[in-house]
């Protein structure tokens, strides 16, 4: 090896760049054959070294972003979906909306995709490098009453109000106990206008007051999650279904809006007669 060579090495050592360090000798010797010229060798080794550190680096951000098992809008078949314009979600990959600040609501029946697309934005997001988080609403309000508890609820509040884009999934699979509704009512002020949020949910915003138990808490939290958003509503069926749809009662297979909930249980007195 020539000194020169040598001392590419010794610079690439010193630089921590062990990818390029790899393929140093192939690529020197890929230069001598001719198979490459000068400017085609140093482009390949700089970019050998730069994408296995940005491979490694979404990697690592993908799995704090807790944004596994990825989803990717290409998996994602719009067809299925036709209620869903594709190219309003393709906007939504461009992540302006990140940089604006805004709320992304994805609305719609079990399994039509609010995860899903959820989860691919968010790795959008990552790729470009932005901080992101993935949170199910009641995992998130029972990390922030941990913390309350321990005493490091502005800690925590300060983790998650960081975020460029901070997804809540899940909104009214449970209800949430008036200190939960609170607490995530504190985080929500917090991010106001503070970075972006994606919020999936299968409930209508009219029955948040139910979801949170609590009309005056429901109200401020949309006051405020509705400011500056976006609301996307999915309107079919059900794609973990799909291939058992022959066997799903009807107003399952064909849950084409946001049923409300079944009137509550009223004991001992007979229903109302619809006027
Ligand atoms: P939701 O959050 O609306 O209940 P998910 O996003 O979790 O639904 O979707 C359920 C499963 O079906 C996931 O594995 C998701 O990747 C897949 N899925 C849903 N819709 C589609 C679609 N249109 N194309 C491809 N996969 C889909
Ligand atoms: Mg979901």
């Amino acid at each position: 090896m020539s000194s020169l060579s040598k001392r590419i090495q010794s610079s690439l050592v010193g630089l921590k760049m062990p990818r390029a360090l790899e393929v140093l000798d192939h690529t020197l010797s890929q230069l001598e054959q001719g198979e490459l010229t000068a400017l085609e060798a140093l482009d390949s080794l700089l970019n050998e070294e730069y994408s296995t550190r940005e491979g490694r680096r979404i990697g690592v951000a993908l799995t704090t972003a807790r944004l596994t098992p990825i989803k990717t809008l290409e998996s994602f078949d719009f067809t299925f979906q036709p209620s869903l314009d594709r190219d309003r979600i393709m906007a939504l990959a461009e992540l302006e909306f990140i940089t604006r600040n805004e709320v992304v609501h994805f609305l719609g029946p079990p399994g039509t995709g609010k995860s899903h697309l959820a989860t691919a934005l968010g790795v959008a997001a990552v790729k470009a490098g932005k901080r992101v988080y993935r949170i199910a609403l009641a995992d998130l309000i029972e990390a922030l009453a941990k913390a309350e508890k321990e005493g490091r609820l502005t800690e925590k509040l300060r983790f998650f109000a960081r975020t460029s884009l901070l997804i809540v999934d899940e909104i009214g699979y449970l209800p949430i106990t008036n200190g939960g509704a609170n607490l995530f009512f504190q985080l929500v002020n917090a991010k106001y206008e503070k970075g972006s949020m994606i919020l999936t949910s299968n409930r209508g915003f009219a029955e948040w007051g139910e979801i949170f138990g609590d009309r005056v808490i429901a109200t401020a939290l949309l006051d405020r999650l509705l400011h500056h958003a976006v609301v996307i509503q999915i309107e079919g069926a059900s794609y973990r279904l799909r291939s058992h749809a022959d066997l799903m009662p009807e107003h399952v297979r064909a849950n084409a809006s946001i049923a409300p909930p079944p009137p509550p249980k009223r004991r001992g007195r007979p229903p109302k007669k619809e006027s």
